[in-house]
């Protein structure tokens, strides 16, 4: 309603586990991290599914990605300890070159078969470019789009994958869809508590962000930016989807 002030969302208690599907291993600390720190101290399960190991992260800090695999995944469980996150699940991707196809939209479907998740948490497939400074990363969209094909209808419907009936993964009906930076968003989650766990979760990615000095005023002008929209001071922003109020 116009001129009402928007509320924070509180996730349903009966929610309680949480399957993150992203392509490379800090997306999830650049963006959702507070949440799941939240809910991760509200004890819900929450698990990530990390699409690559982040092989191609070379930069200022890291120049050559010899050995760079095992550093990133080393740094991922690293970051997920902080956060409270309860496993990683890494599908071994090649870093950079990631496309929607059947075979990855399979495979995200056994992982959601796997870990039965209430809430599938992933990144908005339709999104090229945000603002005037950054092109949305392929790979970013390419698990998206893969994500929630999986999410519906491969993981909920028995005839599609049959493969993996015969892997004893029977399907898997999920209840609620986060996307996180999709514009606009419609849901807001409250990140005051957990601010601080999301810069030392990002600041764990030392490959990455190097010394880091810059990434506590970076997430916190984002949080602060989607918490205005929200009426607190630090939140995180999604568009939500309701698949199944049973
Ligand atoms: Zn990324």
């Amino acid at each position: 309603m116009a001129g009402t002030a928007r509320r924070p969302h509180t996730l349903d208690a009966s929610l309680t586990r949480i399957l993150c599907i992203s392509a490379h291993p800090d997306d999830n600390e650049f963006t959702i991290a507070g949440s799941v720190g939240r809910w991760a101290r509200e004890g819900r399960d929450v698990v990530f599914c990390l699409v690559t190991s982040g092989g191609a992260g070379t930069n200022e800090h890291t120049r050559d990605n010899t050995g760079l695999v095992p550093v990133r995944e080393r740094e991922s469980w690293d970051a997920a300890k902080i956060l409270g996150v309860k496993d990683l699940v890494f599908l071994g991707y090649q870093d950079g070159v990631i496309e929607p196809t059947l075979g990855l939209r399979r495979d995200l479907t056994r992982v959601i078969r796997r870990c039965r998740p209430d809430v599938v948490v992933s990144g908005d497939p339709t999104v090229r470019w945000y603002g005037n400074e950054y092109l949305n990363h392929p790979d970013h969209r390419a698990v998206a789009s893969a994500a929630l094909d999986a999410v519906f209808p491969s993981a909920e419907t028995r005839v599609i994958f049959q493969e993996l009936l015969a892997e004893g993964l029977e399907p898997h009906k999920v209840k609620e869809v986060f996307i996180s930076g999709a514009i606009p968003p419609d849901t807001w989650i409250d990140i005051g508590d957990t601010l601080a766990l999301k810069c030392a979760a990002l600041r764990a990615h030392v490959s990455q962000v190097g010394p880091g000095e810059w990434i506590d005023d970076l997430l916190r002008a984002w949080a602060l930016r989607d918490g205005k929209r929200a009426g607190v001071k630090y939140a995180e922003a999604y568009r939500r989807f309701v698949l199944d109020r049973g």
